[in-house]
């Protein structure tokens, strides 16, 4: 049997061969194909649907485990409160559309983000001023480490922005279940991000029906080229490709002054636009950064990988687009898909850092 490329699971479309693919799609399955993977190849690579990686052009020579698991279930914690529990493998749009359909609050921000629930806490998904460690109680995994399964409470996950123990410790760690505390509640959680307040034409601090909030974030990213389409021009993107760097408040007041736009996260971190950086170092939509890779459409942020792009190039460009924004601004970006296998070009140690 021809082997499986990586390109085939990902959203780049990059990648060449995995030795081995598991794909799991019941729960009840999940011991025996742990028991299957030979521990001596490393642990192995885990995939949802591939939207936040980006995986070598050489491949993987080990097991790539597929988590295509699906199904959603509630208990009851208090009169307001709902605990669900979504299988790794269940689509994140879907779990946000069934929320709303189901008036429980939390979650109603992170509308249109592709990928799957189990996926979400490794980079702490989030958008429109909301993030999956806002409201995740419990995750259950298996520990490559010890070779059980684990539940981790919430604080152990080490949630930050677009960072949690899962991509610190990488490969350690197999999400089997995402349980989050909902709120069962007519009205969404207070409105936060500007975006979305001008979106709906409410103040910052309104608090509409759920499904209004995931109406209009759907609405505004389509606006803003955050879907993703697969028939599109733009078909083969992972998102943003850089986080946005954190500033000092004295970097902040500078960048501000500038016209960078600066937001403060959820843990109190100050953090400056990696689009407006990458503008003034001369790109924007549409524009070709190297053969075969290009700034979306309708984003700086996201680079789409034409037809003859590959993995190498796909890097070369991240690291070009880095290098010009370290010269021109001090500023050190860091990529935020996180790199299979991809070995970060030895002519510029560390300045497109991996996290
Ligand atoms: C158009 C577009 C818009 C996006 N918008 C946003 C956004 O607004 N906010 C945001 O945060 N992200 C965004 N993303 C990035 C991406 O969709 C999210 O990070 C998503 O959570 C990735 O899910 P996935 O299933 O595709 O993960 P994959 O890409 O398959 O994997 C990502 C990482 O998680 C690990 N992983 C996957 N499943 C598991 C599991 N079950 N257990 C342990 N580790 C696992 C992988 O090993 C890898 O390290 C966007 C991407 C695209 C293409």
């Amino acid at each position: 049997m021809a082997p499986i490329s990586l390109a085939s699971l990902t959203t780049l479309r990059l990648g060449g061969p995995a030795e081995r693919v598991l794909t799991v799609s019941d729960p009840a399955d999940w011991a025996e194909a742990a028991r299957s993977v030979d521990q001596r190849e490393g642990m192995p690579v885990v995939l949802g649907h591939g939207s936040n990686v980006i995986a070598s052009d050489a491949g993987h020579p080990g097991t790539v485990v597929v988590m295509r698991t699906r199904g959603i279930t509630t208990t009851r914690v208090d009169e307001n409160t709902v605990a669900v529990t979504a299988q790794a493998g269940h689509p994140l749009t879907d779990l946000v559309a069934w929320a709303a359909a189901e008036h429980l609050a939390g979650i109603e921000c992170l509308a249109g983000i592709p990928g799957t629930a189990g996926a979400a806490p490794v980079q702490n998904a989030g958008a429109y001023g909301q993030q999956i460690a806002d409201t995740l109680d419990h995750i259950t995994a298996w520990d490559w480490q010890t070779n059980r399964p684990r539940t981790l409470p919430a604080q152990a996950c080490r949630f930050h922005y677009r960072q949690s123990r899962f991509k610190a410790e990488p490969g350690r760690w197999t999400i089997l279940t995402v349980t989050l505390h909902l709120t069962r509640c007519a009205q969404a959680e207070p409105v936060t991000y500007q975006h979305l307040a001008d979106e709906l034409g409410l103040p910052l601090g309104a608090r509409p029906p759920v499904r209004e909030v995931t109406a209009a974030v759907l609405a505004n990213r389509r606006r803003r080229g955050l879907l993703l389409d697969p028939l599109g021009p733009d078909a083969r993107q992972v998102g943003s490709v850089f986080l946005n760097p954190p500033v000092s408040s004295a970097d902040s007041a500078r960048w501000s002054a500038a016209g960078c736009p600066v937001h403060t996260t959820s843990d109190g971190q100050l953090r400056a636009s990696a689009a407006w950086f990458l503008e003034q170092a001369g790109y924007g939509p549409a524009q070709f950064v190297l053969a075969g890779v290009r700034c979306s459409a309708r984003r700086t942020l996201t680079l789409t990988a034409e037809a003859a792009c590959t993995a190498a190039g796909f890097t070369a460009a991240l690291d070009q687009m880095a290098t010009r924004v370290l010269l021109g601004s001090g500023i050190l970006l860091s990529v935020e898909p996180v790199q299979i296998d991809v070995q970060v070009p030895p002519t510029l140690p560390g300045r497109v850092r991996k996290c």
